[in-house]
């Protein structure tokens, strides 16, 4: 028998339009013993069934996995593990046989063949809150960001594998860092493979599973580095935050002249050279520099500066949001030494993956700036998380990465 938890009168009001999470401050009472992490079955103060969900101490009590008075079992997985699937597919991502260069109809897209890492699982986005899962090549990166999730993972992994069936050969199970109080040891719950080169829009690059951050690459700039390219050539690029230097290959094989990457980050440098190495041998143009990026900038003339494309990615400047204050003050400070130190004619690539930072809220610290560095500043493009990260429209917090890329006079 699922364990029961009892909402407080009239606290079923954002559940019946389908928003996936219950507030602590929602419940009643719940029934005794009820565990971290468990599947629990949520009723209205007359008890009448609402929703089936993992329940967590915290302010976010229950994620809500159905709206349906059903088990969360093998069936339960498989099928949101194949929703999931098809949407990649419908998006062109996956390939619809099955294998990757194997099409049934034949009618493989042509970014397809030359990307073979995106998100298959975006946690509420694919129904799943809780839940993120990666793939790289023939191997799916599964992380929980909830301890039910973390309890399921066998379950998920055993129904992904079927999913995935000639798709996928490893499942690598990565959650040390979100949930650290758990203590989860990272590890393969499936296969094993020390092929970790992945590809994305023909650009080769190693996925740090082991270490890395988040999955290992950040997958939700995919489309933005693509941007990116068409407007590298002849162009002396500035990649602060690269991380594992993503947007410096692609503006690299844009044509650019020079191309410089910044991070903070020792290990985030080397990775970066290495990904160069691997597209670029011995291609003189890049150089990397181990730095924070606030002195960075500070230490470049304003007027002898001739960078003229910048890209500014930091990581989530508020992780909640009693943060946001002082994160927009941050995002404005950032942004305004960018327009101080931009030559004339310069692109900047700007953006926030703060999800509390809503796009108004970043459009209007990166304003500031502008005004603060008295530049003039058009708007060329408004960007945002690619498909792969789709936003449940019952649960708009889901929105999180935005962008923009401003022309400076
Ligand atoms: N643009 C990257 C993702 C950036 S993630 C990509 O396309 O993959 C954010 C990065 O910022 C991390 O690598 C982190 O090490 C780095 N970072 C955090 N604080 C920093 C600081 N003060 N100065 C420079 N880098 C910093």
């Amino acid at each position: 028998m699922m364990k029961q938890i009892y909402l407080k009168r009239g606290k079923e009001e954002s559940l019946l339009r389908f928003h996936p999470w219950i507030f602590s401050g929602a419940i009643h009472h719940t029934d005794k013993d009820v565990e971290e992490g468990c599947v629990v079955r949520v009723v209205n103060d007359k008890g009448d069934f609402i929703a089936v969900g993992h329940y967590q101490q915290g302010s976010i009590a229950v994620r809500v996995l159905t709206f349906n008075d059903v088990e969360i079992d093998h069936q339960f997985w498989t099928s949101r593990l194949h929703s999931a699937l098809q949407m990649r597919i419908a998006i062109g991502l996956a390939p619809p046989g099955d294998h990757l260069n194997d099409s049934p109809c034949g009618a493989v897209s042509p970014l397809l063949k030359k990307t073979n890492a995106f998100r298959l699982v975006h946690g509420e986005g694919d129904l799943l809150p809780g839940l993120i899962i990666d793939l790289y090549g023939d191997t799916a990166v599964m992380q929980a960001h909830s301890i039910g999730m973390h309890l399921a993972r066998h379950a998920i992994a055993k129904a992904l594998a079927q999913v995935m069936e000639g798709r996928i050969s490893n499942i690598y199970y990565k959650s040390e860092t979100t949930l650290p109080f758990m203590e989860p040891e990272n590890g393969f719950l499936l296969g094993q493979t020390d092929n970790n080169i992945a590809i994305e829009n023909g650009l080769q690059f190693y996925v740090d599973w082991l270490r890395g951050q988040k999955t290992g690459f950040f997958v939700d700039q995919r489309d933005n580095r693509s941007l990116l390219e068409k407007y590298a050539r002849g162009r002396q690029v500035l990649n602060m935050f690269c991380y594992t230097g993503g947007f410096s290959f692609y503006a690299m094989r844009g044509g650019a002249e020079l191309v410089h990457s910044v991070d903070s980050s020792a290990k985030a440098i080397e990775l970066t050279r290495r990904n160069v190495e691997l597209n670029f041998p011995n291609d003189p143009r890049h150089e990397a520099f181990c730095e924070d990026a606030f002195k960075f900038l500070d230490s470049l003339s304003n007027t002898k500066s001739s960078y003229n494309l910048i890209i500014l990615d930091p990581p989530a400047f508020a992780k909640h949001r009693g943060a946001l204050h002082n994160a927009l003050k941050g995002y404005t400070r950032l942004n305004q030494k960018a327009f101080e130190k931009i030559a004339s004619g310069g692109i900047l690539f700007t953006f926030s993956c703060s999800q509390v930072v809503t796009k108004d809220h970043f459009r209007n610290a990166v304003f500031t700036a502008a005004a603060l560095a008295g530049r003039k500043v058009r708007i060329l493009h408004q960007l945002h998380q690619p498909a792969d990260h789709p936003i449940n429209i019952y649960h708009p917090e889901g929105e999180y990465l935005k962008g923009l890329v401003l022309y400076v006079e």
